[in-house]
């Protein structure tokens, strides 16, 4: 995902809608017509207001509904996210994130 693309993303819970924080992992820059434009792999967004994560992995940032987090293949790779960058996401969210962290 383009980093602009933060300007324009608010927290997808409906009563919440809140403007959100990124952690920036890892990250390259292209070309787009001349201009340098950094496009982002792998991220950790945050919503300050209902205290969710949603991971960017592999450019794409996954801002699905709860339900849809929670089990089968998502949790999967969510959990491996979590797991992939480990040693610089914040233990709150790893002990008690929302709506999963890393159970060890
Ligand atoms: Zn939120």
């Amino acid at each position: 995902m383009k980093r602009w693309l933060m300007d324009i993303l608010a927290c997808p819970v409906s009563d919440c809608r809140s403007e959100l924080q990124l952690e920036v992992y890892t990250s390259h820059n292209v070309d787009a017509e001349g201009e340098d434009v950094e496009e982002i792999d792998e991220a950790l967004i945050t919503c300050p207001k209902c205290e969710r994560w949603y991971p960017v992995i592999d450019g794409i940032a996954c801002m699905l509904p709860d339900g849809l987090r929670m089990d089968g293949k998502q949790r999967k790779e969510e959990t491996a996210f979590l797991e992939r960058w480990k040693e610089r996401i914040a233990p709150e969210i790893k002990e008690s994130g929302v709506p999963f962290g890393l159970v060890s």
